[in-house]
């Protein structure tokens, strides 16, 4: 279950308000399920740039300093969980450099799979490197007098990474926005009256009243100056993209568009196909919050099958995958549900949820239910067994660690104690699209759209840190 994944990070800009931060701070709310570990707002006046960042949750990094003093037109932020690079102050986003030509402030969303390499070859030509994350290679790209003093400089820059980015950079007059030619991870623009906002999720645009315009698309660089928006390629067009279909499995906001469709929508979609693909006879259907709500709805209304609530989430327990102490992971998710016996007892019932990926978790989930009286319990997932680690930004465990890269559906059965298993089909994820060649499926089916430079390369940032 999704309880069990580690990611990832959330970036907003606002480019041409009277007061940027605290509209980013209301963003950074809005995307804080993206990122628990640290959040962090950087402004410019037009001639300084300032920055307040802190490790842990929006509310208490900003009540310990507040914003107050971040007075400026232009911002961007950042929610972070760390998919390379430790639990730091230093690695906090935005970054902030002093180049040559001036600062720049940068926030990432993604892992750049070669991004050992270009470290490497950097420190060798004797770069200093302040942090331990991945991000930090495109500072020293854009610094290198190679990039600096050429033509469309980050352009060039952008197109030295590989893997997967969302980019917001800042300098103290203009911010850009860019994703990489597979567009794994989202990243949207949008409109408050004359202004620019910029998101990792459309969730946060009518949280301060602006209007969804459109996606940055993959390879694209989108530039906001005084002079107003432009946009350049920095790549050749692909046929197809790599747009990361777990997004829509669980790491969205239920309320956001992510490539082009409502994940709400999308999740009620693969709970119908769930019900088609694994139907059983059973008294109700329970969703395991919040990450099996939307497709445990799908679920009931194809198969008739009435809804209720099992479980109670505790809602003062964060979401424990983005929780980066493996402790602090499994306190948590015993501390995030309560099940409910009234309901359960004597029933025979099927649990919806996202995702299996260790599989403790689930495991649990079925001994409560059983606990609590359940005549049998069913189980149907949201997407299909989780057999391969992700390169791309999603900090799953390693191939022993996932429960499905060794075991067969049945297998994985007996090992939860469950009466039935069934999940979605990779067909069937895919199928509320029209365009399936555009994702990335590679954590179910092993096709990884992007060159890898090694698991090896992830692991080796660990090490700086
Ligand atoms: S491997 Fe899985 S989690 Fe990673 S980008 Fe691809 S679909 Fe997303």
């Amino acid at each position: 279950m999704g309880s069990e994944i580690k990611e990832f990070c959330g970036l907003f800009g606002v480019y041409g308000v009277a007061e940027a931060a605290p509209l980013i701070y209301q963003g950074l709310f809005a995307l804080q399920h993206r990122g628990q570990e640290g959040a962090g707002i950087v402004v410019s006046n037009g001639e300084k740039i300032k920055s307040v960042k802190g490790l842990g949750l929006v509310g208490e990094v900003f009540s310990k300093q507040p914003i107050c003093d971040l007075s400026g037109k232009i911002g961007i932020g950042h929610v972070r969980y760390s998919t390379t690079g430790s639990t730091r102050i230093q690695n906090v986003q935005p970054l902030v450099a002093e180049c040559a030509d001036g600062i720049w402030a940068i926030a990432h969303n993604g892992n750049l799979v070669n991004a050992t390499m270009l470290r490497r070859m950097y420190q060798e030509s004797g770069s200093i490197f302040q942090t331990s994350t991945d991000s930090e290679v495109l500072v020293h790209i854009l610094a290198d007098p190679m990039f600096r003093n050429r033509p469309r400089r980050v352009e060039r820059a952008l197109g030295e990474l590989k893997g997967a980015f969302s980019f917001l950079l800042m300098t103290k007059d203009s911010i850009m926005a860019a994703r990489d030619p597979l567009g794994f991870r989202p990243l949207s623009i949008g409109k408050l009256g004359e202004a620019f906002i910029f998101t990792s999720e459309t969730c946060a645009l009518p949280l301060i009243g602006a209007a969804y315009i459109r996606d940055v698309l993959p390879g694209e660089l989108v530039t906001v100056t005084a002079s107003g928006l432009t946009s350049s390629m920095f790549c050749e067009k692909r046929d197809h993209y790599g747009q990361c279909i777990f997004e829509h499995i669980y790491f969205a906001h239920p309320d956001s568009h992510v490539f082009g469709k409502n994940v709400h929508e999308v999740r009620m979609a693969y709970g119908r196909r769930l019900a088609q693909e694994h139907p059983v006879d059973a008294d109700m259907v329970i969703p395991i919050p919040d990450s099996g709500n939307s497709a445990a709805l799908g679920y009931s209304r194809a198969s008739g099958i009435p809804l209720d609530f099992g479980f109670i989430r505790n809602h003062y327990v964060g979401r424990t995958f983005i929780m980066p102490e493996d402790k602090q992971r499994k306190y948590s998710a015993d501390m995030k549900l309560a099940v409910l016996p009234d309901v359960i007892n004597g029933k025979r019932v099927i649990a919806v949820d996202d995702s299996i990926v260790r599989g403790n978790t689930m495991a649990k989930r079925i001994k409560m239910l059983r606990e609590a009286g359940a005549k049998e319990v069913h189980v149907r997932i949201s997407c299909p067994p989780v057999k391969n680690p992700c390169f791309y930004g999603i900090d799953f465990p390693t191939s022993e660690e996932l429960v499905a890269s060794s075991r067969t559906v049945e297998e994985i059965r007996q090992l939860m104690g469950a009466d039935s298993l069934g999940y979605v089909s990779l067909e069937g994820i895919l199928s509320p699209f029209d365009n399936p060649q555009d994702f990335c499926t590679a954590c179910f089916s092993g096709a990884y759209p992007a060159a890898i430079e090694s698991f090896e390369g992830k692991k080796a940032l660990e090490k700086h840190s």
